[in-house]
């Protein structure tokens, strides 16, 4: 294992960091789903080395390795499957369309996966733009929409002076984030609006949600060290908000310094020492529960493939006798979990092979998952992880 250390917070600069924890061994991309079990056990497993900032309360991996992770066509991090997620989103989108002009206008989504968030805006008189080097071409042309499966790169593509420029969930994948805040500030006009959503990394600390930590993410914000990056790189904060259940957070981001309205909480100093120790709580608690279902042979089904069911899979050390894992997006369906190489089946499958116990990977889909289990009628019990 390869100890690099840090020398400064990848987000404010501050050179007040130091380690924190080391996670257990996680796969180096945990979303992006082989087609078959040999190449989803091949995918090498490194541990995080977590480190913070005690000037912005940034959680980073200090041992991230750039070249491991491969956003590759398989690279598929989509929530749109949810109806819970799909409503937020159409709302967010909504709100973000009041910022454009009547008529016209440009959108432009840097990171934009397959579309579908950057497809809320399209209309026959406005230009949507999108740009994904994971982009595989599969949403279907629309009025205005168009995305190119490569980096936006400012000195081929020019600027583009779009009154809104979203980029979702991206800067917690770059060891270098900084960098990426000029190519927003290049794709946007000189009065539009930046729009950067990220994991809320204060509720991956604060509020248990340790199966967010993810290789791919090498960096976990707080609203003040997402307010740091984007000062520090000549941004307006014009707001900073928490969203999705707390889960994300939000910013809306100016090339005016006028419009810095924002105010961000101070950093609780023993935040990162109590995320360790809620760390291995819960890890050890896990193993616990864990070992208590397997040994009475119940099966065991968990519900979500993304990020924190792969995490939740992988940490475990029986994580690979967990005989289920569900997940209602089509593109994942008959794909295999990174590491512990589990097919991933639909929820209608589960009518063949009822499970014991539905693990749960996120609290917000638990009302949404115990509906459509009842719909299929299968009968077990239901718990959030
Ligand atoms: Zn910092």
């Amino acid at each position: 294992m390869t100890a690099r250390g840090a020398s400064e917070c990848p987000a404010c600069g501050a050179r007040d960091v130091a380690p924190v924890v080391t996670t257990p061994l996680l796969p180096v991309i945990a979303n992006s789903f082989p087609s078959d079990p040999e190449r989803a056990r091949a995918i090498p497993r490194v541990a995080l080395e977590l480190w913070s900032c005690a000037r912005c309360g940034h959680l980073f991996n200090a041992a991230f390795d750039p070249a491991l992770p491969v956003y590759d066509q398989g690279y598929e991090t989509s929530l749109h499957n949810s109806a819970h997620f799909q409503a937020w989103a159409e709302k967010l989108a909504s709100r973000l369309s009041a910022l454009l002009p009547a008529h016209g206008g440009t959108v432009v989504e840097l990171g934009c996966g397959r579309g579908e968030f950057l497809a809320l805006f399209a209309r026959d008189d406005r230009r949507c733009l999108g740009f994904d080097r994971s982009y595989d071409g599969r949403l279907a042309t629309r009025a205005g929409l168009s995305i190119e499966a490569r980096d936006y790169d400012p000195t081929r593509h020019g600027p583009l002076d779009a009154e809104l420029v979203a980029c979702r969930h991206v800067l917690e994948h770059l060891p270098a984030p900084a960098s990426h805040m000029a190519a927003l500030r290049a794709a946007s006009a000189p009065r539009g609006t930046v729009y950067v959503e990220v994991p809320n990394g204060l509720w991956t600390m604060r509020d248990g949600g340790i199966w967010d930590l993810v290789h791919e993410h090498c960096g976990y914000f707080t609203p003040r060290s997402l307010a740091s990056l984007a000062r520090r790189t000549g941004f307006a904060v014009r707001s900073l908000e928490p969203d999705y259940g707390g889960q994300f957070l939000g910013a809306e981001l100016a090339l005016d310094p006028r419009a810095d309205r924002a105010t961000a909480p101070a950093v609780d100093p023993t935040l990162a020492a109590r995320f360790a120790t809620s760390l291995r709580t819960h890890l050890a608690d896990w193993n616990e529960r864990l070992a208590h279902e397997l040994d009475a042979d119940r099966r065991i089904a968990i519900w979500g493939a993304g990020t924190k069911g792969v995490t939740f899979l992988n940490a475990l050390p029986r994580g690979s006798e967990i005989a289920l894992v569900v997940d209602r997006n089509p593109f994942k369906r008959g794909r295999f979990v990174p590491g512990t190489a589990q097919r991933i089946v639909a929820p209608q499958d589960l009518v063949s092979q009822p499970p014991d116990l539905v693990l749960v990977m996120n609290p917000l889909y638990r009302a949404e998952i115990a509906a459509e289990l009842v719909g299929l009628g299968i009968r077990c019990d239901v718990a959030v992880v």
